[in-house]
């Protein structure tokens, strides 16, 4: 058998959030997702490593939400949730998400589902997990899904350095800060405040213009 004939499989990149105790939650990186069944009992399956923490709190929880990670996600995001384990990390606590129905979904996520497990089997290194999708929503963002090849080309590497540096200062990235453009001359304040409101005596740099001109990049 020709195992580099399997990477031609296509598969998505999603973010498993999950109960771990009360108000502390697990979660990993996966990507062996699919959609099994639509209607009015829509189904999914997911293959998780047996080795891994989410694996038992998917089993001792019996609910789970996918998010569903955009093209142009932070590199950081899967570093986060793919390169060490929620045994010694708090990993929702370094990064935006809301709680749905109880279970956190990550605010950039392209769309969430939430899952309650009806059937498992023990596959060797892996458990399948089947689920009804119990909700699903789409998020604020309509950017395109994350694929499993286009991370392995485009965004490896960066995940490695993100996580690097997160355990060097043993901080998460900075959250995006608000640009300010001048639409008079076009000059943009990107610097090291942020600026929620830009200050009363604020005057662009290029041309002069007071505050009120200034619009926010979001
Ligand atoms: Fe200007």
């Amino acid at each position: 058998m020709d195992n580099t004939a399997l990477w031609k499989l296509s598969y998505g990149l999603y973010v498993v959030g999950v109960k771990k105790e009360e108000g502390r939650f697990g979660g990993s990186v996966v990507d062996a997702v699919a959609q099994v069944a639509a209607g009015d009992q829509p189904a999914l399956v997911l293959s998780s490593m047996k080795n891994n923490l989410t694996n038992a709190l998917i089993k001792s929880a019996g609910r789970f939400t996918l998010s569903i990670l955009p093209a142009n996600a932070d590199p950081f995001v899967v570093a986060n949730f793919g390169f060490q384990s929620a045994r010694d990390a708090d990993k929702w606590a370094n990064v935006p998400y809301s709680l749905k129905d109880g279970l956190p979904v990550l605010d950039c996520a392209i769309a969430f589902v939430n899952c309650n497990v009806i059937e498992s089997k023990e596959l060797g290194t892996h458990t399948l997990f089947i689920c009804e999708i119990v909700d699903a929503q789409n998020g604020e963002t309509a950017a395109k899904p994350l694929l499993y090849a286009d991370y392995q080309e485009n965004m490896k590497a960066a995940a490695g350095e993100a996580f690097k540096k997160f355990k060097e200062t043993g901080k998460p990235p900075a959250e995006k800060k608000a640009q300010w453009r001048c639409p008079m001359c076009g000059y943009v304040y990107d610097g090291e405040t942020s600026f929620e409101e830009l200050p009363d005596d604020w005057a662009c740099p290029l041309c002069g213009v007071g505050k009120d001109v200034f619009e926010k990049v979001e």
